[in-house]
């Protein structure tokens, strides 16, 4: 039963901003984003929440490519994978839109996984979301926020093995609860129209979405119990079937190869599904399976995908000669292939030299994706692993790739900042980290720290000073929102 309980007991202390109270009104899209911000900062806890970098970098570039041919009026959104094996994709409230990695695991082509996103977006661009939530805003906005928890925290439920009771009441329980979150078959037909004008202008096939469709319906058949979950938060009606083959009709078919990326992700994915020692050995297996039988849509995925599992089960000399394989077969620039062949050669270096090259590599990584999260990470990570954190900070300081809104920026700036012993800095990354998760109180202890080090220069020490006096203010002001808000809420809610 815990886990059942756990979501909505973590629900209730989960800080809500106050979203204005004129009822009937539309969400406006700060207010939105501010809520699914809110939801986010708890979600990323939930253990079926991916923080891999690699797959998430390439869904968020397919991502925001539909979302630049979308009329979204707003460009803050964000694309994360969920754990999970049921065939599933979800728009939260701010843009930010999860998928399952079942979906990428069973979708035939690219062109599907574009399809469900580019509907998500529809979703998104339609303000869906918001005009619900204005809607039911009579009811409490708590009570939204506890629902959409506990749906991710359900999801979660359904795929960890051995706790099937407990999964299947967190479900039974979200399900219901969903009813109230479902989107009307309007709002569903509006996403579907407009995600077809999206998927077309971005350049992708849109058969997919009639064929991604079709297969749905016949879903319970081919995927087991897989489909119902996409189902039942977007209920597939004849008339959606029937508009979407109308309009696939009045188009002519282009066919559209998939990227290296979307293979290498799903071979990642693969392995990711199930980290233990067997799921790892397994993985392996599948991918030299496919080399050998020549069963494989991508030799240079399958050698990916074999590569990482490799790595992962610490066979770092044979996933260096996989990486090097893959590599081999395809000359196309790819992020991913270039961080795992240099991930492998710094696991397998046994000279310094080797560790040279491998940092050398992903030094040379960021030269070619300027702007790619992951190579940034990855050419962080192997400075500080081999010592060089002088080198990582001003990399860090210098680089546009990682945002300046992103926790693990500071993260990774406050571990080279510890290891060369600036103990001031260190606390004033540290606090930007906490500010970014959300935790004001910790971020002030933080920089209150990086006060009482003082071991930095003047700009530094007044910087610090700076934002610590704009940091209680903000504190003081929340509070006095919060007593303000707690006496104005009915005397019903405070029962809960
Ligand atoms: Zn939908």
């Amino acid at each position: 039963m815990q886990s059942a309980l756990i979501p909505f007991a973590r629900a209730q202390t989960i800080e809500l901003p106050s979203l204005g109270d004129a009822a009937g009104d539309d969400l406006s899209p700060a207010n939105e984003r501010r809520l699914g911000e809110a939801i986010m900062r708890e979600a990323r806890r939930d253990p079926s929440f991916m923080l891999d970098p690699d797959a998430t970098e390439y869904l968020n570039t397919l991502g925001f490519k539909l979302v630049a041919a979308s009329p979204a009026r707003f460009t803050d959104f964000g694309f994360f994978f969920i754990r999970d094996p049921m065939m599933n994709a979800f728009a939260l409230p701010g843009g930010f839109i999860g998928v399952h990695s079942g979906l990428v695991l069973t979708a035939q082509s690219e062109s599907e996984l574009a399809a469900v996103l580019a509907h998500e977006i529809g979703h998104v661009s339609q303000r869906h979301i918001a005009r619900m939530i204005a809607k039911q805003r009579d009811s409490g906005l708590i009570a939204i926020g506890a629902l959409l928890l506990a749906i991710l925290a359900s999801r979660s439920g359904s795929s960890s093995s051995g706790q099937a009771t407990e999964a299947a009441i967190a479900v039974g329980q979200a399900a219901a609860i969903q009813q109230q979150l479902n989107f009307s078959r309007e709002a569903e037909r509006e996403a579907d129209r407009v995600g077809f004008q999206t998927l077309t202008d971005a350049g992708f096939d849109v058969t997919a979405m009639a064929t991604f469709f079709g297969r749905l319906q016949q879903g319970s058949r081919i995927y087991e119990s897989a489909a119902p979950a996409y189902l039942r938060t977007h209920p597939l009606t004849v008339e959606r079937i029937s508009d979407i083959q109308t309009r696939v009709r009045e188009v002519k078919a282009r066919p559209r190869p998939d990227s290296l990326d979307f293979q290498f992700t799903r071979a990642r994915l693969r392995v990711l599904q199930d980290e233990s020692v067997q799921g790892l050995q397994d993985s392996l297996a599948y991918f030299m399976g496919q080399l050998k039988n020549r069963t494989t849509p991508s030799e240079a995925a399958s050698y990916y995908g074999a590569a990482l599992a490799s790595l992962r089960l610490n066979q770092a000399a044979a996933a260096f000669d996989l990486a090097q394989n893959a590599r081999r077969q395809t000359h196309a620039a790819s992020a991913m292939l270039d961080k795992l062949v240099s991930e492998a050669r710094f696991a397998a270096a046994k000279t310094d030299a080797e560790r040279t090259e491998a940092v050398r590599m992903a030094r040379e990584a960021t030269a070619r994706f300027p702007i790619s999260r992951l190579t940034a990470m990855h050419y962080a990570d192997l400075l500080q692993r081999s010592g060089q954190h002088e080198q990582a900070a001003t990399f860090l300081r210098e680089q546009i790739a990682l945002p300046r809104s992103d926790p693990q920026y500071f993260e990774l700036l406050a571990r080279s900042y510890a290891a060369l012993d600036r103990k001031t800095q260190q606390h004033q990354a540290t606090a930007e980290m906490y500010l970014l998760m959300g935790s004001l109180p910790a971020a002030i202890d933080q920089l209150q720290s990086a006060r009482k080090f003082a071991d930095a220069d003047f700009y530094v020490m007044s910087e610090v000073d700076a934002r610590l006096r704009q940091l209680m203010q903000t504190l003081r002001e929340q509070r006095a929102e919060q007593a303000k808000s707690g006496r104005a809420r009915p005397p019903d809610e405070e029962k809960k």
